[in-house]
């Protein structure tokens, strides 16, 4: 009898970023849950890739190293997944220190006007592991916790989303240099939920076409974000046209999945093909 795939789950975040479980923990969630493979994917920074591959060789878990760049393309952001041994380059990492480093400006300017509003909270009030590394998950828990609101949708709903009165935009890499970056340096990289980029669709699949040709490698077709029918969509392109099929929760914290986040290893069930695409990506991968 064949034996039953274990689940798997290539977009993950842990305190190193703005995800809520450290690695150690995040690995021994994802045992529980029944995940065999499993990429952490922390935005812009590799620091915790470390402790996780210590956790993940004690639970016999494979992990993929993995970081999750931010990039900006005109007014959306676009999320670039990268994988493997290639996330430590050198160029990489110089990469996104430089849009890190502006993160703490940014949140500093958020609690100002949160401030203003009536909400005060200091900086030493949010749940931080990388002062370098902080977002609005970060201040929206703290608004939880502080009794500003009941929770951290509620948070983003009213407050922290573009529009909102404590809303301030951050500096992101450009998405035509990233992927060329990554092309050049032969990183696996693949767009990530591309529902959530705000651009109409002939325009999305133009430029997928143009970051293709510059070196991306994939499309992160099963997220929580796209819907059954679309997630099938994606994939059929991304199979028509040569790319790698890749999915994962985008886990942030236990016990608050919405329709951007989800529990690890959640999209595997509605994968079609994940045995056939897992192997070409962990074979890409290497
Ligand atoms: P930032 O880096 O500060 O721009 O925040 C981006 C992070 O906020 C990402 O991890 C998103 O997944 C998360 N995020 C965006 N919108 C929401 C929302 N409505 N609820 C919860 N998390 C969100
Ligand atoms: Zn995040
Ligand atoms: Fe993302
Ligand atoms: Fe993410």
């Amino acid at each position: 009898m064949k034996k039953p795939l274990l689940k798997v789950d290539f977009h993950t975040h842990t305190t190193y970023s703005d995800g809520r479980l450290t690695p150690e923990r995040l690995i021994s969630r994802a045992k529980n849950l029944g995940v065999g493979t499993l990429a952490v994917t922390d935005h812009d920074t590799t620091a915790g890739l470390k402790e996780a591959r210590i956790f993940a060789e004690q639970s016999g878990i494979h992990l993929v190293d993995g970081i999750e760049i931010s990039c900006r393309q005109g007014d959306t952001s676009v999320h670039l997944l990268v994988y493997g041994s290639k996330v430590f380059n050198e160029r990489l990492l110089q990469f996104v220190q430089n849009f890190r480093e502006k993160k703490l400006g940014r949140v500093e300017r958020i609690l100002e006007k949160l401030h203003v509003l009536g909400f005060p909270i200091s900086l030493e009030e949010l749940d931080a592991v990388d002062y370098e590394n902080l977002g609005r998950p970060h201040i929206g828990r703290a608004m939880v916790r502080k009794g500003y609101v009941q929770s951290l949708s509620e948070a983003f709903a009213k407050y922290l989303s573009p529009g909102r009165l404590a809303y301030v935009p951050r500096e992101e890499a450009d998405t035509q240099e990233a992927v060329r970056l990554l092309g050049e340096i032969g990183a696996v990289c693949a767009v990530a939920h591309p529902g959530q980029i705000r651009m109409e669709q002939g325009e999305l699949f133009k430029n997928i076409k143009h970051w293709q040709s510059l070196g991306l490698c994939g499309i992160e077709c099963y997220h929580p974000c796209h819907e059954d029918r679309l997630a099938e969509f994606y994939a059929n392109y991304a199979k028509e046209n040569n790319l790698l099929v890749l999915g994962g929760s985008d886990f942030h914290e236990i016990g608050a999945s919405d329709s951007k986040h989800g529990e690890l290893g959640d999209q595997s069930g509605r994968w079609k093909n994940l045995e056939e695409d897992v192997q070409q990506l962990l074979t890409r991968i290497g």
